[in-house]
Order: C-alpha cells, then structure tokens, then sequence
C-alpha cells in the first residue's frame, strides 16, 4: 500500500470529504418548487402554448382569418376555417394541434395584426388524459390569452406587440375619487 493510500485510510479523508459536500448541500437554497401553488419563473421569450387575444370587455376578435399562420407553420398543426368577405372575413373556427406543435413561432411571427392576434404565452402544462384534449379550439385558446393575462408575473410576449397597452386601454377606468366638499366659508 502506498503512504499516501495509507495516511488517506487513517485520517478517513474520504468519510470526512463525503459529509462535508453533504453538509454544504444541507444549508443550500433549495432548488425545488413546491409546484404548482409556486412556478418557475420563465424566461424572457419563452414560447409556451399559443393564445389568441380578443378585447376582454367586447368580445372583438382580433384574428381577420387571414391563413398566414396556417401556412406559416411548418408541421400543419393550425386548421382554421373563415367566414364572411373582405373586411368582414373572421376566423369562424381556429384549432391548434399541441400534439404536433414545436413552438417554433412562425405563426406569430406571420400575423400581420397589431396587436398580433396570435401570441405565446409562459404557461407551459401540457398534459391530457386523450390525444384530442391537446386539440384546443378557438374558446379554449382564447382562455389561455385570458388566463395569461390575469398572470401577475412578467408578460413579455405582450409587451412586445403592444397587447399590454391595448389590455391596459380597455380596463375598465377606474372612477375617479368623489370630489371634495367645498371647503366652507370662512
Ligand atoms: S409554434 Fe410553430 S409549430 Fe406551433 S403552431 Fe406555430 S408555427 Fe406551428
Ligand atoms: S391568427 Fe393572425 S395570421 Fe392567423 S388567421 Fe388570424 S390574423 Fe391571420
């Protein structure tokens, strides 16, 4: 055996190195979340499921039922069918497969709205018991545009094409403080 195997042996350097990692680890911040009443924070530009946006208050689409971002995308997850001409066209029905999509963001990328109509958002639970319930339709896409919004945390995506100032115009206003009583005669 050599003198250092041997001085190593004695003095349990390798029992002493052990606990000391394990130690240094048992006053470490956490890394776990208790998840989901607590979320990551995502980063700036994470591209999680897609939402479409509306006006809260009206109900107003913003979608025109253009298609660019039907045949933007390069996997065939988007199937939408329009109604209505010119102006009046809108996208009657609007679906999005999860099961295909890579959140590559070429359909926001090619929608020619402002605000854009369709838009990533940081929320992120894909999950469902059927392949279909990762089949969103327009009223479900709808609700994660919603959803997001009600999210206190930073929204870049809607920061980015002007969502947050347009959701910021149609809140409703806040009524103004009664005026004060006139100040009485002296
Ligand atoms: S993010 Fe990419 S893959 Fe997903 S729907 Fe949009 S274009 Fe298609
Ligand atoms: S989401 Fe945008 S690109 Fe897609 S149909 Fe509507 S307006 Fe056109």
């Amino acid at each position: 055996m050599q003198l250092s195997t041997a001085i190593r042996r004695f003095f349990l350097y390798d029992i002493v190195r052990g606990l000391t990692i394990t130690l240094r680890h048992l006053v470490k911040k956490p890394v776990t979340l208790q998840y989901p009443d607590e979320r990551w924070e995502m980063a700036e530009r994470f591209r999680g499921f897609l939402g479409l946006t509306r006006d809260f208050q009206t109900g107003e689409e913003n979608c025109i039922g253009c298609l660019n971002c039907e045949k933007a995308c390069p996997v065939d997850c988007i199937t939408i069918s329009t109604a209505g001409k010119g102006r009046e066209m809108y996208a009657r029905e609007f679906y999005i497969d999860y099961m295909r999509c890579m959140y590559c963001g070429l359909c926001v990328e090619s929608c020619p709205t402002t605000p854009k109509s369709i838009v990533h958002t940081n929320q992120y639970e894909t999950t469902g018991y059927f392949r279909d319930d990762l089949v969103f339709e327009k009223e479900r896409l709808y609700d994660i545009w919603e959803k997001e919004s009600n999210f206190n945390g930073p929204r870049p995506w809607g920061k980015l094409f002007g969502l947050r100032n347009m959701e910021n115009e149609r809140r409703p206003v806040e009524p103004e403080p009664e005026a004060e009583a006139a100040a009485p005669a002296e």
